[in-house]
C-alpha cells in the first residue's frame, strides 16, 4: 500500500531540486491531522473535485451559454484540459504533479455565469465596493464560499494551492497578512500557462464548429499555418480535430523546451528562488509567445465578440444584473447563507458573491422565478426569458 510517507520518499527521489515537496507544505489555515494514504496536496486535488463549487463548473459558460450545444466546451469541461495540460507539463518538469493539478482543478471556481461578460457585469456593479475578479473569487470560494466541513468555512486547503490561486501579483500581494513573492511556484506558473494553452486551443476549436470561422479567416492565422504543416509530416489528410491535436501538441513542446532551458539559466535550486525572480520562467519562447498573443486577438475580434456568442451572452448578462438588483432590493430572498454574509460583508458584495457562485440556468432560473414571476420556472434555456 502507498502510504504518504512512501509518496513523501518518492517526491525526494524524483522530482526536481526546483519541486515544491508536498512534505515541506506551509499546511492548512485550520490544522488536520494528516492523512495516512494521501499528501496534502492529493487531499487538496479530492477535495476541490468534491466540492460543490467544482460540480457547478458543468453549468458555467466557458465562450458559448451553457445548453447552446452538446459540443462546446464548458467552464468545467475547459478545466478538465487544463488540469491534464498543467499535469503533462509538471511531469515533464519535473514538478510536483498533484499540485499543479490541484492549482489547475481550482483555478475557475471564481467564475460567475456567463463567463468574462458576467465578471464585467459584476465588476461594474461591485465598482465602489472592491469589485469582482474571478482570480480572486476562486480563493474567496476555497477559502470561504464552500461550506463542507464542521469546524471551518472553506475547503482549508494547503497554502501553495492557495497561494497559486493569487495570480496578477503587486507589490503589496498577500495572503493571511503575509507578503506574497513576486512570481507563484513553478507547479502555479504551469496550471497559469496550461489555462492559456488550452483555451486558445479550444476556444479555437468551438469557433470553428460553430461555424464562425472559415478557411480563410485560419489561413491567415500563423499558428494555424504551423499546426498544419506539423500535422502534414504525420498525414496527408487533415481535419480540424487532428489540427487542434497539432497545434496543442506544438504549443506543449514550446513550453517545455522554453521552461527547462530558462530554469537551466536561471540556474535555480530550491522551489523559493523561481519565486523571487521578476519574471516566470515557465513561458512559452518570445516568438511563440507573439503568435499566441496574435492568437487570442483573433479569438476575440472572430470569436468572443461575434454576435453569434455575444448576443446571448449579454442578454443573459442583462437578466443576471436585473437579478442583482432585485436581490439588493429583497435581501430576505438570499438563502440562509448569504443573508448572514450581508451583515459581515454588505449586501452589495453579499448578493454578488450569491450570484457568482450560481451557474448560468440556476440565474436563468431565478430571474424568471423571481422577477418575471413565473411559478413553473424549470426551464432553464436562454429562449425562457424575454
Ligand atoms: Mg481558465
Amino acid at each position: 500500500m502507498h502510504t504518504r510517507t512512501r509518496f513523501y520518499a518518492r517526491e525526494r527521489d524524483t522530482l526536481a531540486p526546483f519541486a515544491s515537496h508536498a512534505e515541506a507544505s506551509r499546511g492548512r489555515r485550520h490544522a488536520e491531522a494528516p492523512h495516512p494514504l494521501r499528501t496534502d496536496f492529493q487531499r487538496d486535488r479530492d477535495r476541490i473535485i468534491h466540492s460543490r463549487a467544482f460540480r457547478r463548473l458543468e453549468y458555467k459558460t466557458q465562450v458559448w451559454v451553457t445548453g447552446s450545444d452538446d459540443h462546446f466546451r464548458t467552464r468545467l469541461t475547459h478545466t478538465i484540459e487544463v488540469a491534464g495540460i498543467a499535469r503533462t507539463l509538471a511531469r515533464c518538469l519535473g514538478l510536483n504533479e498533484d499540485l499543479a493539478e490541484a492549482i489547475a482543478f481550482a483555478h475557475d471556481l471564481g467564475h460567475p455565469p456567463f463567463g468574462h461578460c458576467g465578471e464585467r457585469a459584476l465588476n461594474r456593479l461591485l465598482e465602489d465596493h472592491g469589485g469582482f475578479d474571478h482570480n480572486r473569487q476562486a480563493l474567496k470560494v476555497v477559502d470561504e464560499l464552500e461550506l463542507k466541513y464542521p469546524d471551518f468555512p472553506g475547503l482549508n486547503l494547503t497554502w501553495e494551492v492557495r497561494a497559486g490561486l493569487v495570480k496578477h501579483r503587486s507589490r503589496d500581494s498577500t495572503l493571511d497578512g503575509r507578503t506574497l513573492p513576486p512570481q507563484p511556484s513553478l507547479e502555479a506558473q504551469v496550471a497559469d500557462l496550461a489555462d492559456d494553452l488550452t483555451y486558445m486551443s479550444h476556444d479555437l476549436d468551438d469557433g470553428i464548429c460553430a461555424g464562425l470561422l472559415d478557411a480563410t479567416h485560419l489561413s491567415g492565422l500563423e499558428l494555424w499555418r504551423r499546426a498544419e504543416q506539423r500535422g502534414r509530416r504525420q498525414c496527408n489528410r487533415t481535419s480540424t480535430s487532428f489540427q487542434i491535436r497539432n497545434l496543442i501538441d506544438l504549443l506543449v513542446d514550446d513550453a517545455i523546451t522554453t521552461s527547462e532551458a530558462n530554469i537551466a539559466n536561471a540556474g535555480v535550486a530550491s522551489a523559493d528562488t523561481p519565486q523571487t525572480l521578476d519574471k516566470p520562467l515557465v513561458a512559452f519562447s518570445p516568438e511563440i509567445g507573439r503568435l499566441g498573443e496574435q492568437l487570442q486577438t483573433f479569438l476575440f475580434n472572430q470569436v468572443y465578440l461575434h454576435p453569434a456568442v455575444d448576443d446571448d451572452n449579454q442578454r443573459a448578462v442583462r437578466w443576471m444584473c436585473e437579478l442583482y438588483h432585485y436581490l439588493i432590493e429583497n435581501p430576505g430572498e438570499l438563502d440562509a447563507a448569504a443573508r448572514d454574509r450581508v451583515n459581515i460583508v454588505g449586501d452589495r458584495v453579499a448578493v454578488a458573491d450569491s450570484i457568482g457562485l450560481m451557474t448560468d440556468r440556476r440565474a436563468i432560473e431565478e430571474y424568471r422565478r423571481r422577477i418575471l414571476k413565473d411559478p413553473e420556472s424549470r426551464c432553464f434555456g436562454l429562449s425562457a426569458g424575454r
